[in-house]
């Protein structure tokens, strides 16, 4: 039998990156303070305007400025040096073991390349997927993978508009929304194959798929 392409998404799927991010907005805070992370969200805002995703480096050069500092480089280690360890969903670690053996595992996730790469790898990511891709829009990529894979293809997230997505363009896909997060209380329902915050039970619903 074919092995399934599971299409796997890290933040808010999982790890915990709504946590995470607090963590993070901790220690500016505590390195520069409250006001400081007033100017923070302000130019993290702008960047996702502009960009459509946050660009980590360049966020990290403009709050420097905005502390009438060259010193971006420090900014940038809170976040490339964050504990990404320590934001693992339950079940998360459990549902990898089980996709590494059991198909063929592609780990598909939006965002800022260097920062999505280098916490892909303090994950251990690399090593337990065939494959990591990282993109500025994800959703566009749908199409291309479908044409690629031989198997049966299974897309895991927590965004309702990569699920509706791949609901159109993979419709004989499977599809799991991980209901958890800021969109979990977005929608009621989307439809997808299966709806859950729990990780464990994803694991199983695929377990009865092979
Ligand atoms: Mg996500």
């Amino acid at each position: 039998m074919t092995k399934l392409t599971v299409l796997l998404d890290i933040d808010n799927t999982i790890l915990a990156t709504d946590s995470l991010r607090k963590h993070i907005e901790s220690r500016l805070e505590a390195n520069y303070g409250a006001k400081a992370l007033e100017h923070f969200y302000k130019i993290q805002e702008q960047e996702l305007t502009k960009r459509g995703f946050y660009d980590w480096k360049q966020i990290a050069m403009k709050f420097a400025k905005s502390q009438g500092s060259s010193d971006y480089a420090t900014v940038l280690a809170v976040f490339l040096e964050a504990p990404f360890n320590d934001y693992w969903r339950p079940g998360a670690k459990d549902l990898i073991e089980f996709l590494k053996i059991s198909s063929y595992l592609v780990i598909f996730s939006d965002g800022d390349e260097v920062f999505q790469k280098t916490k892909a790898e303090k994950l251990g990511l690399f090593e337990a997927s065939g494959e990591v891709i990282i993109s500025k829009s994800k959703v566009g990529l749908l199409a291309g993978i479908r044409d690629k894979s031989s198997g049966t293809v299974v897309i895991i997230d927590d965004k309702p508009g990569v699920i509706l997505k791949a609901k159109e363009v993979i419709p004989d896909g499977i599809t799991i929304w991980v209901k958890y997060g800021r969109y979990a209380k977005e929608e009621k329902s989307l439809g997808a194959s299966l709806e859950t915050e729990n990780l464990l039970e994803v694991k199983d619903y695929i377990q009865k798929l092979q």
